[in-house]
């Protein structure tokens, strides 16, 4: 039988956001294009770009697809010169997958044109938009990202500045933004952190970013990170002034360091890569197994088995060879289609496995069918054992804040113990990392994360705002 599989993608990120303000008109789209190609593991069904020209009038080109294939260099030669332009790369996590929601939102208002793009997930955005449709608004499309450019809208009577904080003030849940309007560039973390976002600067252009590697793609300097509840402005003059949102209390998406976030980022202050590795030696403190070979998925547990690898000092071999050609499989973002789409990214290195008993290492499980199908592979594929290590704990509770985790019920490690995840799987042994571990590994405090998929711990009271995806069917 031919050893290639298959995996559905276990989890979909959410988007990937950038803006640049420059002192003089540049061909700004391509650095945006540059950018979103960096960041275009976030988000891969959809990509745009907006570039102001003109204090009041902004370009733009948004379609479905990945960033390579929505700009073609016809249509990116086509922008105009400008001196302030935002990106986004999207996966639907609210909203239909449709070009319509694509981002930036681009619209007329107070300042003429203006454009916003978002990452991550308001969690009260379905009762303002009722509020402002009983007051006669139209929405075009079904994202949460029209309704914040319209509340910023509405409520810069008297300056952007004003509007941007008055609708963070309405805002609940999590949100990075960037927003171009007024001659302006406006960069703002929520709150809580919840959604990395970075400031860098390349000679007089001002960058901000989801990620650092987005950054180093541009050959820009990494300033820092926006901080959480933190609106940034970078003016006509490119002078940057900051102010901070009232009852700001951190706590970053966890999640980046396990599996969203690229190894070569850095979030506030932790390297990706740093934190995943050590990931990979606390397993190797907590849980000894006797094995010929140690191998991660890929790409995000290749760097935890290595730590693993180094402290145990058994070999660190390819198990699985992925094709980097077939692209992104969940273009298509429905359960149906990620199952049936997939047959072709992950192939075993039969040579490395064959007659070995094998401690393959992944950084999560979420439904479980990936990690079924891999440990199949890895048997079909000669391997003797194959003992499963988890570099985060059981992911056991939905994400409400921009990840597409679903339903407890379709979380396996929702409904099901780790002794019933082992034998579902089919794997010969199973362990998670502990939540203590990780959050030692990212370097933190408990109270500086959100890690609610894995302990229940909302930093936002969720039930209140019905968010209602507590109910257990099995
Ligand atoms: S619930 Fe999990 S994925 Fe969602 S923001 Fe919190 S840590 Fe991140």
């Amino acid at each position: 039988m031919s050893g290639i599989i298959v995996p559905a993608k276990k989890l979909n990120e959410e988007c990937g956001i950038i803006g640049i303000k420059s002192k003089q008109k540049k061909a700004l789209a391509y650095d945006i294009y540059y950018g979103l190609f960096a960041l275009q593991h976030r988000g891969q069904e959809s990509a745009g770009i907006a570039v102001s020209y003109d204090k009041r009038k902004i370009n733009y080109y948004k379609k479905m697809g990945l960033v390579n294939d929505v700009f073609e260099e016809e249509t990116l030669g086509g922008f105009p010169f400008g001196d302030c332009a935002i990106g986004h790369v999207r996966y639907s996590t609210t909203g239909s997958s449709n070009v319509v929601n694509a981002q930036p939102v681009v619209f007329y208002g107070r300042f003429g044109r203006m454009a916003v793009a978002h990452n991550g997930n308001i969690i009260n955005c379905d009762s303002l938009k009722s509020g402002m449709m009983k007051k006669g608004h139209v929405f075009q499309s079904s994202i949460d990202s029209e309704v914040i450019a319209t509340l910023i809208n509405l409520n810069s009577e008297e300056s952007l500045l004003g509007g941007v904080k008055k609708t963070c003030e309405m805002l609940e849940g999590a949100y990075s933004l960037v927003i171009m309007a007024d001659d302006k560039l406006v960069a703002v973390r929520d709150k809580f952190g919840f959604k990395p976002l970075v400031m860098g600067r390349r000679g007089d252009d001002i960058i901000f970013a989801s990620e650092t590697c987005a950054l180093d793609s541009l050959n820009a300097e990494f300033v820092r990170d926006i901080l959480p509840g933190e609106i940034v402005v970078v003016d006509e003059n490119n002078e940057i002034s900051s102010e901070f949102m009232p009852n700001i209390e951190r706590h970053s998406c966890i999640f980046e360091y396990v599996y969203l976030a690229r190894s070569d980022s850095t979030i506030d202050g932790r390297t990706v890569y740093d934190a995943r590795y050590q990931c990979g030696k606390y397993l190797a403190k907590l849980f000894k197994i006797d094995a010929d070979a140690v191998a991660g998925v890929p790409d995000s547990a290749i760097v935890a088995a290595r730590g693993y690898s180094e402290s145990t000092g058994i070999p660190l071999v390819d198990a699985l060879s992925k094709n980097r050609y077939v692209g992104r499989t969940f273009i298509q973002p429905s359960q149906a289609l990620r199952e049936n789409s997939v047959r072709v990214k992950l192939n075993a290195i039969k040579n490395n496995i064959n007659g070995k008993r094998l401690v393959l290492i992944d950084d999560s499980i979420v439904r479980g069918t990936t990690s079924k199908k891999i440990i199949g592979l890895l048997r079909e594929s000669g391997a003797k054992e194959v003992h499963m290590l988890i570099a985060s704990p059981v992911v056991k509770y939905p994400c409400f804040f921009g990840v597409d985790m679903e339903s407890r019920d379709k979380l396996i490690g929702g409904y099901r113990s780790e002794e019933e995840i082992c034998k579902l799987i089919g794997a010969d042994s199973l362990h998670y990392l502990p939540l203590e571990y990780l959050i030692k590994a990212c370097k933190g405090n408990k109270c500086d994360f959100c890690a609610a998929c894995f302990d229940g711990n909302y930093p936002v009271d969720v039930d209140k705002y019905n968010c209602g995806k507590f109910v257990l069917e099995v």
